[in-house]
C-alpha cells in the first residue's frame, strides 16, 4: 500500500505548507481552502482523500468529472468546475456542480442561472480573470470585469463570490506575486463599488505561496496533492 499513504502523506506536506505560508503571509490558515484538482484521478483515490477529510473537488472536463461525481454522490463532497465551459454543456454543470470558477461571459452565466435547478442551492461562481494573452486560455479582460460582475450579481440561482485566474508560468516569487496582487487589486476595486465577494480563487502547485501572500482563499492544488498526472 506504498500508493496509500504517499498520497496522505502528500496531502498532509501540502495542508502544512498552505498553512506555513498563511502565517508566513499574517493569514488565519482557516481563511484558505484547499480545493484537490482530480482531473484524471479515479474516484477510488478520490474517496482516499475523502476518508483524510478533504472535501473540495475540483474537475476540468465535464465527460471525465460526471461518472465520478455520481459514483461518489453517497459522500459528503463539493464539487468545483474549473474547465472551460462551451454552452451546450451548462445543464450538466448547474445539475451536478456546487461551484463554478470559470465564468467568463454573461450568457454562460444566463444559461447557468436558468438551470440551476429549484431545489439546489445557489450556484456559487468566480468569474475567471486573464491577465495576459494566451491562446486557448479563458477569462475576462480586467476592463470588461465590473459591467460582467455586475450583470452576474444580478441573477438569482447564482452567487457570485469572486474571482479567479490561470495565470501564465512565471518563476520567481515576486513576478508571482505582481500577477496575484492585480487581481487582490480587482476583487477591492469591485467591494468598493457595493459588491460583497470574498473569493480569491488562485494559486496552483507551482505558485500557491504566492497567491496566498496576496490574500488567495482557495488554491487549486493538482500535482502537488496527487503526484504528477500521466499526460
Ligand atoms: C489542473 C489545474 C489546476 C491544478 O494544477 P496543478 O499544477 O496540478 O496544481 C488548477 N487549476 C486549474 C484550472 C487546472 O486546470
Amino acid at each position: 500500500m506504498a500508493g496509500t499513504s504517499s498520497l496522505l502523506d502528500r496531502y498532509r506536506l501540502v495542508q502544512a505548507q498552505i498553512e506555513n505560508a498563511a502565517r508566513d503571509a499574517g493569514r488565519g490558515p482557516s481563511n484558505i481552502h484547499l480545493l484537490a484538482v482530480s482531473k484524471q484521478q479515479p474516484a477510488a483515490v478520490i474517496l482516499e482523500l475523502a476518508a483524510a477529510g478533504q472535501r473540495d473537488f475540483g474537475e476540468n472536463y465535464l465527460q471525465e468529472a460526471l461518472p465520478k461525481i455520481r459514483a461518489l454522490s453517497h459522500q459528503d463532497l463539493i464539487w468545483h468546475f474549473i474547465g472551460q465551459i462551451q454552452s451546450n454543456k451548462t445543464r450538466f454543470i448547474a445539475e451536478n456542480f456546487q461551484w463554478v470558477h470559470t465564468i467568463d461571459r454573461l450568457k454562460i452565466a444566463q444559461r447557468l442561472d436558468e438551470q440551476r435547478p429549484h431545489f439546489s442551492p445557489p450556484l456559487q461562481v468566480c468569474i475567471q480573470v486573464k491577465l495576459a494573452e494566451e491562446p486557448g486560455k479563458g477569462g475576462v479582460w480586467p476592463a470588461g470585469l465590473p459591467t460582467l460582475a455586475q450583470d452576474i450579481a444580478r441573477l438569482p440561482r447564482l452567487r457570485l463570490r469572486g474571482l479567479m485566474c490561470i495565470p501564465p508560468p512565471v518563476e520567481n516569487l515576486a513576478a508571482q506575486r505582481r500577477l496575484f496582487a492585480n487581481m487582490r487589486e480587482l476583487l477591492a476595486a469591485l467591494n468598493n463599488t457595493g459588491l460583497k465577494l470574498d473569493t480569491l480563487s488562485m494559486g496552483m502547485s507551482g505558485d500557491f505561496v504566492a497567491a496566498i501572500a496576496e490574500g488567495a482563499t482557495i488554491v487549486r492544488m493538482g500535482t502537488a496533492v496527487f503526484g504528477p498526472r500521466p499526460d
